[in-house]
């Protein structure tokens, strides 16, 4: 009989103080440290590597930047196309096959999916981020992390947290009330951890208000363990740590990559002198083991990745691909719109980038594909060679070519070197050479498509001179094909923006602090970021988000909202009411008028994603918890606000079909009472309210003949009920209004 496996205390029990330590930091650039004795290993290493849309597994030299070689594997659309599917179950099934090949690799983590908040369209790694909301980030990293770990590999979700920007992201502070932080930054990691148990988080490189992630006992423990009941592994982002022993207390239990002994040595030491408790060591320590364990268990129970997996994988990446790309726009161009190409029409293939694909962004997460679609000769596969016509960036030839077909597909982007991991963009504008190209078609092709491929967002100043613009951001290795797909019809689009595209980088939210100023970046824009920006302030957009069109049209109708349990269950009928199948991708917004809080008018809630076949009808659903209606309020935590709220479904947050209302029943907020409460904020308080307005009533009585009673009332309401006490002339004792308040907090207190 086989010995059963020792629990993770028990291994760590039998281990030295050094041993101990030793584990806390990796082996090498991507491996955890084992420990052998005798021969015999105690505790086996493991592999951890990037992540996040496919797999980057260093043979050769090692680094995090993305310069070294890595195995081949399949290059799936980064999350900038994904978070455009708005469609969680694609996300799943991508994972499931990223999971597939780091299984065959020996890979036992991989470090992904990134979850930071857009915040501002500069951010140089916006490619590598789903989306500007919160929750819609939050759905699709619960669905990659479930997946990737349902199939026996672990996830690292990251970067752990306000990672927003690259400019100085190692020592920059991220400067952010705490309604904001927990409302917008860190929504998505607590859905995330709190449903899906990632088997690790990786913290980031900066600080937040001031204290580096990676030494944060009260991002690490208190909120990540203590609230949200993480069991894992917290892991530096890769060289991230500071201060390696007030990370161990902190709650930073494995130091990525190795680090030489050097901080193994500090820890050890600090614990010998007294300055760490070794009981900080034994937890970082387990939880390695444990992470082992769960590993080598899971590697275990996974099945062998089938033979055929690079040809499954290429097209299941072509699959999503077409599932992530937007049509923004497809106006009618002699009657009828440009897109769908028309069958026997004449196609001008345009562009450099329809050949040379830019399809995922630089840095760590750079993958060596298995192979690389491009949309020219996946158009000519599609549409056969005596239709279509190519050109690159030359302007002159790209003009004849154009002017020789009956319709122009130009392909215009972001060169590589405009963004990356490590930099920040300073403008958001294309290329001059590439806006060139565009006139010197539009001149002589007025039936012009756009198609866009860039990992941010690009201003869009011709928007209204093309009559077709296709979003097609950086989509994987299959990106070219999927776009083919689009163009032709193969498959109609039903890709939706994950971000606003604004007008111009100045109407953006952070403009005014993006990038910070000596090393503080303040979040001055609060919980407006992204839509919930542009629609408080009532501002235009180029395309709002949630936006895309498809090649048919879709009606909504029967809003029906219930409160079920802890759920309110939004359902509705969509019928496409055009020719051709399609997908839509229903969007419920939710919004309260008459809040307590500053709020944008509506938030993005949930999302149906359905197959709508040509004249059909289906029935959808969304389903919204009632915890995601909750709001922080400083000094009292999450609290859902009783009131009727607006609930919406639309195509778009600026395309709402239907609108209805639900009435929140729950707790008054009660915000504690002080001395430095007003006379309003007790008289609100059902316990000290009617009180006091029995004394007050004496005090006016006593006060004599007034007379503005109004002014004078509405005066007293803004007072604090302490300085009416001192005002009192010895009336009221200050101890007796305080008994009485504390009273009442006792009562109606949280
Ligand atoms: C990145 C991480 C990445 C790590 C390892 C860091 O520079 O921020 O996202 O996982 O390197 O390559």
């Amino acid at each position: 009989m086989s010995r059963p496996t020792p629990s993770a205390a028990e291994v760590v029990a039998s281990l030295s103080l050094a041993e101990k330590a030793s584990l806390l930091s990796g082996a090498d650039f991507w491996n955890t440290q084992g420990i052998e004795r005798d021969g015999e290993p105690q505790v086996s290493s493991i592999l951890l590597t990037d992540g996040p849309h496919g797999l980057r597994k260093q043979t050769g030299g090692v680094d995090h930047l993305g310069l070294g070689d890595s195995v081949p594997a399949t290059c799936f659309p980064p999350a900038v196309a994904m978070g455009s599917s708005f469609d969680a179950d694609l996300v799943a099934r991508v994972a499931t096959a990223i999971a597939a090949e780091a299984h065959q690799e020996g890979v036992a983590v991989v470090l992904g999916p990134g979850i930071n908040l857009k915040r501002s369209p500069l951010c140089g790694r916006n490619f590598e981020y789903f989306s500007e909301d919160p929750l819609l980030s939050g759905l699709l990293g619960t669905a990659y992390v479930e997946a990737l770990q349902a199939a026996g590999v672990g996830a690292s979700l990251k970067h752990f947290a306000v990672n927003n920007q690259e400019h100085e992201r190692l020592r920059v502070s991220a400067e952010v009330d705490e309604r904001t932080l927990r409302e917008l930054y860190l929504r998505s990691f607590e859905r995330v951890v709190r449903r899906a148990k990632p088997w690790t988080v990786m913290c980031s490189y900066n600080r937040i208000n001031g204290v580096h992630a990676s030494q944060d006992p009260w991002l690490l423990t208190e909120v990540l363990r203590g609230e949200w009941g993480f069991d894992g592994l917290v892991v530096s982002d890769w060289g991230a740590v500071v201060d390696r022993v007030a990370g161990v207390a902190a709650g930073l239990d494995l130091e990525m990559p190795a680090c030489g002994g050097i901080t193994d040595a500090e820890v050890v030491a600090a614990v010998e002198q007294g300055r760490l408790d070794e009981q900080f060591v034994d937890r970082a320590a387990e939880r390695v083991v444990a992470l082992v364990q769960r590993a080598a268990a899971a590697r275990d129970a996974s099945p062998a990745t089938s033979e055929d997996w690079v040809e499954r994988h290429h097209a299941l990446a072509r699959e999503a691909a077409a599932r992530c790309v937007v049509l923004l726009r497809n106006e009618p161009a002699d009657g009828a719109p440009l897109l769908p190409l028309q069958p026997g029409a004449r196609v001008a293939v345009i562009g450099d980038m329809a050949v040379d694909p830019r399809y995922q962004g630089a840095g760590s997460s750079r993958i060596n594909p298995t192979r690389i679609d491009n949309a020219r000769d996946a158009l000519v596969a599609a549409l056969g060679s005596e239709q279509v016509t190519s050109a690159g960036n030359d302007r002159v030839g790209a003009a004849r070519v154009a002017a020789a077909a009956d319709v122009a597909v130009v392909f215009l982007g972001l060169p590589p070197e405009a963004e990356s991991e490590g930099f920040d963009r300073s403008h958001i504008d294309l290329p001059p050479e590439h806006l060139a190209l565009l006139d010197a078609v539009l001149d002589v092709q007025p039936r012009t498509v756009v198609v866009l491929s860039n990992g941010g967002v690009v201003a869009l100043p011709f928007a209204e001179r093309v009559p077709a613009i296709v979003e097609g951001w950086v989509l994987g290795q299959a990106g070219g094909s999927a776009l083919a797909d689009v163009l032709t019809g193969a498959v109609n689009p039903s890709g939706r923006l994950a971000e606003t595209i604004p007008l111009r980088l100045a109407d953006t939210p952070a403009f005014l602090d993006f990038g910070g100023e000596r090393l503080r970046v303040r979040h001055g824009e609060g919980v407006f970021v992204g839509y919930r920006w542009y629609d408080a302030r009532d501002m235009p957009v180029r395309y709002p988000f949630g936006h895309g069109l498809s090649y048919t049209t879709f009606d909504y109708a029967g809003l029906r909202i219930d409160v079920e349990g802890d759920e309110v269950v939004v359902r509705a009928e969509v019928t496409n009411t055009g020719p051709v199948d399609g997908r839509e991708v229903v969007q419920a917004y939710v919004g309260l008028a008459d809040s307590h809080l500053a709020r944008p008018p509506r938030e993005f809630a949930g999302v149906a994603v359905v197959e709508v076949p040509a004249g059909g009808t289906v029935p959808v659903e969304i389903r919204i918890a009632r915890d995601d209606l909750a709001r922080w309020f400083a000094g009292l935590g999450w609290r859902i606000e009783a009131g009727e709220y607006d609930v919406h479904l639309g195509a778009s947050s600026r395309d709402l079909r239907l609108h209805g209302s639900m009435a929140i029943q729950a707790e008054p907020i009660a915000e504690p009472l002080h001395l430095e409460s007003t006379v309003a904020e007790v008289l609100a308080n059902p316990v000290a309210g009617p009180l006091v307005a029995a004394g007050l009533a004496e005090f006016e009585g006593a006060s004599g003949e007034v007379e503005d009673v109004e002014g004078m009332a509405q005066m007293m309401l803004q007072f604090p009920i302490g300085r009416v006490v001192k005002m009192s002339g010895g009336m009221v004792a200050a101890e007796d209004v305080m008994a009485l308040l504390e009273a009442a907090n006792a009562e109606t207190g949280p």
